[in-house]
């Protein structure tokens, strides 16, 4: 499989693996405090399942990573991971290499599937709140003729001021919604663990 992309699903994995108590001490907050956990056993399988001598194309890459998310994730974020990368891996079908351009269809399909399987808009303290400024700083970024790794830390910025966000708001999808008003002022895990994984990505293209 692409040298690039297997570089990035591992430092993806390690990250998940370095931040799991965090991210579960953020969802024992507001939630039933298994983030950390849930996202950690998922990666664990993706590294147990993609090798780099593997004979995939980008696409069927991402396909085997979301597929493999969603049987092992569980918790509300597997299947919204699972679809985000199964709906990255559906629109570079013709693509081979992770360019400036693929990695603007790739965050844009991320967007579509974590919205589509979960229906969540920003502010509802979620995945979204990170992942959609992030799309959005890097999609622009990339018309204004910006390279990757510039358009990357722009959404990373975006990324990391969207989960500071979360810690305004109220909880409008998953768990943390049965807290109501008890939400405020915690810090969303999902929208963390996106911001975690966006920076991983971006660590990889600056190497
Ligand atoms: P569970 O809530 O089932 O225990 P996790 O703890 O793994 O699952 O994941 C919780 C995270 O899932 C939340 O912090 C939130 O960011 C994200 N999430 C929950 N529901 C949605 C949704 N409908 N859309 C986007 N993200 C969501
Ligand atoms: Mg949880």
């Amino acid at each position: 499989m692409d040298a690039l992309l297997y570089e990035v699903i591992s430092e993806m994995a390690h990250t998940i693996q370095v931040n799991k108590e965090f991210l579960t001490e953020l969802d024992r907050e507001i939630g039933d405090g298994d983030h950390g956990i849930n996202m950690a056993r998922g990666f664990t399988h993706v590294m147990n399942k993609v090798n780099l001598e593997d004979e995939l194309s980008l696409s069927d890459a991402l396909k085997k990573v979301g597929m493999t998310i969603i049987s092992t994730v569980g918790g509300a974020s597997g299947p919204l991971y699972g679809s985000a990368f199964l709906k990255a891996a559906m629109a570079v079908r013709e693509k081979t290499e992770l360019s400036g351009e693929v990695l603007d269809i790739l965050l844009k399909a991320s967007l579509e599937g974590v919205q589509e399987r979960g229906k969540a808009v920003q502010g509802d303290k979620t995945i979204i709140d990170a992942l959609e400024p992030a799309y959005v700083a890097y999609t622009t970024a990339f018309a204004l003729g910006q390279t990757p790794i510039e358009g990357m830390k722009k959404a990373c910025e975006a990324a990391y001021e969207g989960v500071e966000s979360t810690k305004l708001f109220v909880a409008k999808k998953g768990r943390a919604s049965y807290l109501g008003m008890r939400s405020i002022g915690h810090q969303d895990p999902g929208a963390t663990s996106t911001l975690l994984l966006l920076q991983a990505l971006t660590r990889v293209l600056e190497r």
